[in-house]
């Protein structure tokens, strides 16, 4: 059994556990961290905690090693097998569990792997982690052998997320789960909704051998587009390693990104749900709070960050919340996780009773000039300076209002540009958005100014 040790401090990382395997993670410390996170568990009352993990070549060895870490110090584990995130996050809300842990490098290269834990639907992160890693180091464990049952939770799981299916019409669909951990549960989805259906990369495969796991970079979605352009698709869905995060593409091959996906998810939520909050985070265009202001809904703009997103979702009540890297959380009609399979299905839903097209329906949105998210490198002591610097140089200047909720969020009468330190790497993020050519010049030479002030290198604003 694990003993205190001291680990990496690199793999404790804001919202999760992750690193190279046989580098800075190993099996022994996955145990350690199961010894852990039981004892915290424990000692909040928790007795159980569901254990699932992704189709990563390394993530069975790693699980065995948290259920025997976990189980070590005397809670009851639910082991539900290989699968996406949202699935294990399905058998935290439905089986009688304090916990769930979920062993998953999400959309990493393959030689990554990690954790991603909460405690009764509530995000374990930032200080949590911090915490974890003392305990490890400690040594300090409650002690015990806990109970281990293993359960099929899959096919509920599938049963549940296309139970919410409510289309009218049979589509044309395509779908690319790129060999991550939601490829069976997708295929298997895809057998239960009416329509016609192309799947592609629908192996479980921990190598990624057709492309990178992560529908949020264009590139990585070159094949779905094919594949809706080849079989004439209404619309086509990628998804991330682990399940969690979905990419859009409509009939005409163009991607929607997260902030257009909640604007059409938004409509149908707020139907049901009059006056409701929905969440993005500062990255969203300007159009997403506007479209939701208009509808009726009450827009907020949040910090970046699944965990901080799904906490001020539990805080407010939202139905809905969703970030531009397009983990999307419902509430409305389900339990307030981010699912991408389940996003699928209510996009889907959406567009299968609806008159016009998605690609007409994303015609109808603003079309904004933006930039896509920009990131570059940025000291790690310097990162959080280099924002408040440039936060307190335009405090109070005529003609512009700032938002400092997450960096510095800067609107004027030209659109908007966002600056903010990436809170898991030594990384600048900037953004900027325009409805003209000319104003986003305008925001791109503001912003390249103010770095400049801060003695930042100015990278390419595209
Ligand atoms: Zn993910």
């Amino acid at each position: 059994m694990s003993d205190a040790r001291v680990l990496d401090p690199t793999i404790l990382r804001e919202y999760d556990i992750r690193g190279v395997v046989g580098e800075t993670f190993s099996a022994i410390d996955v145990g350690t961290i199961g010894r852990a996170f039981a004892t915290i568990v424990k000692n909040a009352g928790g007795s159980r905690i569901a254990v699932g993990y992704d189709g990563r070549l390394s993530s069975p060895e790693l699980e065995e090693a948290m259920v025997l870490g976990l189980s070590g110090s005397g809670v009851d584990v639910l082991r539900v097998g290989m699968g996406p995130s949202p699935m294990l996050y399905f058998a935290g809300a439905t089986e009688n569990v304090d916990a769930a842990v979920m062993i998953t490098g999400s959309h990493n290269p393959p030689e990554y792997n990690g954790i991603k834990m909460n405690i009764n639907g509530k995000s374990f992160y930032g200080d949590d982690i911090q915490r974890l890693g003392k305990i490890a180091a400690s040594g300090d464990f409650t002690q015990g052998s806990g109970k281990v049952e293993t359960k099929e939770i899959f096919s509920s799981y599938v049963e549940r997320v296309f139970a919410d299916y409510r289309g009218t019409k049979n589509l044309k669909v395509a779908w690319d789960p790129a060999n991550g951990a939601a490829a069976e549960a997708v295929s298997e989805l895809v057998k239960k909704l009416p329509g016609q259906h192309f799947l592609i990369n629908e192996k479980i495969d921990g190598t990624f051998p057709a492309h990178h796991p992560d529908p949020t970079v264009e590139k990585n979605l070159e094949q779905l587009k094919a594949l809706v352009a080849d079989n004439d698709c209404d619309l086509g869905f990628g998804f991330d390693g682990d399940g969690d995060r979905i990419g859009v593409i409509d009939g005409k091959g163009r991607v929607l990104w997260g902030d257009q996906i909640m604007v059409l998810l938004a409509r149908e939520v707020l139907a049901d749900e009059p006056g409701a909050t929905i969440i993005a985070d500062v990255k969203a265009s300007q159009a997403f709070f506007d479209a939701i202001a208009e509808m009726g809904g009450k827009p907020i703009m949040w910090k970046t960050g699944h965990s901080l997103i799904k906490s001020k979702m539990v805080e407010t009540g939202a139905p809905l919340a969703g970030e531009m890297s397009a983990h999307i959380f419902f509430k409305h009609r389900y339990y307030g996780f981010d699912d991408a399979l389940y996003a699928a299905v209510r996009l889907l839903s959406i567009v299968a009773s609806s008159d016009k097209s998605l690609a007409d329906m994303r015609d109808e949105l603003p079309q904004m000039i933006n930039t896509p998210e920009i990131r570059f490198d940025c000291p790690e002591e310097r990162k959080f300076a280099v924002v408040d610097e440039v936060k307190s140089r335009l405090q109070g200047r005529d003609g512009i209002s700032v938002n400092d909720i997450d960096g510095v969020r800067v609107l004027s009468d030209d659109g908007w540009w966002l600056l903010r330190a990436s809170n898991t790497q030594a990384v600048l993020v900037a953004r900027c958005e325009s409805n003209s050519e000319e104003g986003l010049a305008r925001l791109k030479s503001t912003l390249s100014q103010e770095l400049e002030k801060s003695g930042v290198s100015v990278p390419d604003l595209g």
